[in-house]
């Protein structure tokens, strides 16, 4: 079943007199339990792209249907709500609040969500398991490794059993061994079948992925199945 689907869908910015057509026409279709890497150069649309199918921003022109539901013409309000639901994000930056613990930070989406203390705290506790973080649920930031801080953004990307993980150069901050680990861990998320859409610029890191889109001067410029997946043992 669909889970992104997005026709013909173009974004035009304006700046004074200039417009930038950042995104021409995209079409394109994931499937439930897809675990697809979005690549191509500099200024060729993806964050553009990421911004719409994460719900940040609607296309100028086109259709994008998240889960079954039009996007395209979703006020800021009806906006907020869809992302807090249907979307999981994983930053390059991490993205974690600093003086909060790991526990604390993974629970932030359910408070936005109505749980209530006792039922947030146990089920961060129950994800930061299931990343390989049991052990640090009372640690913040600071006392956590690049990797752990990135297993903390993940189990809280999580946290909400959400439609989608949108990963964004999500090992752009990591040294070469911790990114395969941050990538085992994704391996295992889409093996559990998870739908996962990361971007990334490192050949090797896509390379995780099942599928391959190519982006170049706002349109998909290949879009393959990855005959050659990289499995971690
Ligand atoms: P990436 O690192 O993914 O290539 P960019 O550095 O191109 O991302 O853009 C970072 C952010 O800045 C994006 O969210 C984008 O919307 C915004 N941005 C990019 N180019 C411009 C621009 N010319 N004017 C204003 N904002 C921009
Ligand atoms: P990428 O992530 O592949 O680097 P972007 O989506 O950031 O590409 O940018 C695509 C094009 O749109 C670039 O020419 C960029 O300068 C422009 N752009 C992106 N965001 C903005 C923005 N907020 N305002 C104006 N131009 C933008």
């Amino acid at each position: 079943t669909s889970v992104i689907h997005t026709d013909s869908i173009a974004k035009v910015y304006k700046m004074g007199t200039e417009t930038v057509e950042a995104l021409k026409s995209v079409s394109i279709n994931i499937n439930k339990g897809e675990y697809v890497a979005f690549m191509g150069p500099s200024g060729s649309g993806k964050s553009t792209l990421m911004n719409i199918i994460g719900c940040l921003d609607t296309p100028t022109r086109g259709l994008y249907n998240l889960s079954g539901q039009n996007v395209s013409e979703m006020s800021e309000n009806e906006l907020a709500e869809i992302r807090n639901k249907e979307i999981g994000f994983v930053f390059q930056t991490f993205n974690l609040l600093p003086r909060q613990s790991s526990m604390e930070n993974v629970a932030l989406p359910l408070i936005y969500a109505g749980y209530g203390k006792s039922e947030r705290e146990e089920r961060a506790k129950e994800v930061l398991a299931s990343v390989g973080l049991g052990d640090r649920a009372y640690h913040k930031p600071n006392e956590l490794s690049g990797g752990q801080r990135q297993r903390v953004a993940i189990a809280r990307a999580l946290v909400n059993n959400p439609s989608i993980i949108l990963a964004d150069e999500p090992t752009g901050n990591l040294d070469t061994k911790t990114s395969y680990e941050i990538m085992e861990l994704f391996q295992k998320l889409h093996d559990d079948g998870n739908t996962i859409v990361m971007v990334t610029h490192e050949d090797d890191i896509a390379q995780y992925a099942h599928r391959i889109i190519r982006m170049r001067d706002g349109l998909v410029e290949t879009d393959n199945i990855n005959d050659n997946v990289t499995r971690v043992a």
